[in-house]
């Protein structure tokens, strides 16, 4: 299975006999679980020689929005993170999300804030006051140019077509979903329609795909 740490990143460890019912294993490692793995290291991989639960949210996501949202977490930070390379700050935010997701009624309207802070972390955020073209500061509007990672004036956007438009309000939103967790300025938890839009776009230019989950949220409609 593949894994998340705090300390290593994601690594690929084995679970031995993990679906035999009697597996001291079993039900531990379900998706979202935070466990204290005890790991031997392979020739190739490591091997899980036993894991001590510390959350087990798993149980509150078996529902079909909350299972969808926490999926396309996971499969975004597996797509975007190198294994053996710990980003202790990205898990914090996994581990904060998950949490969240668990408490919240609405849980795809927490996936906006979750990828503009990932790709934050991960120098991949748009700027969110200047045009991507010319660098001079976005007056009240802006468009989206997702292909060259963020947001675009007036007069670059002339050289381009069927951009989608941000209002002032869309550009304010954005920048306060993008506040780092107890920065000091309100962070905004929501986004606009427009807002969340672009951050979807801006994050499957990165990966270079939609994700997967992305068609089994929309397959849930609304
Ligand atoms: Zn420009």
């Amino acid at each position: 299975m593949t894994i998340f740490t705090r300390e290593r990143g994601k690594l690929d460890a084995v679970a031995k006999g993990v679906r035999r019912m009697r597996s001291h294993l079993a039900g531990r490692l379900e998706l979202a679980n935070e466990c204290a793995f005890l790991m031997h290291r392979g020739r190739t991989l490591d091997v899980i020689v036993s894991a001590e639960t510390l959350s087990a949210p798993w149980p509150t996501l078996v529902e079909p929005d909350r299972y969808a949202v926490v999926s396309l977490m996971a499969e975004t930070i597996d797509a975007f993170c190198e294994p053996e390379l710990a980003l202790p700050e990205v898990y914090d935010l996994l581990a904060r999300a998950i949490g969240s997701i668990a408490a919240c009624a609405d849980p795809r309207s927490l996936l906006p804030r979750f990828s503009l802070r990932l790709l934050d972390m991960l120098g991949l955020a748009p700027p969110l006051d200047c045009c991507v073209h010319c660098g001079c500061a976005l007056p009240g509007s802006a468009w989206l140019d997702a292909e060259a990672g963020g947001f675009t004036d007036g007069v670059c956007r002339e050289r381009w077509r069927d951009l989608s438009e941000l209002t002032a309000e869309d550009l304010v939103n954005l920048r306060a979903l993008a506040v780092p967790k107890g920065s000091g300025p309100a962070a905004a938890l929501h986004a606009t329609p427009a807002a969340a839009h672009a951050i979807a776009e801006l994050v499957a230019h990165h990966l270079g795909r939609r994700p997967k989950a992305v068609a089994y949220l929309g397959g849930l409609g609304a």
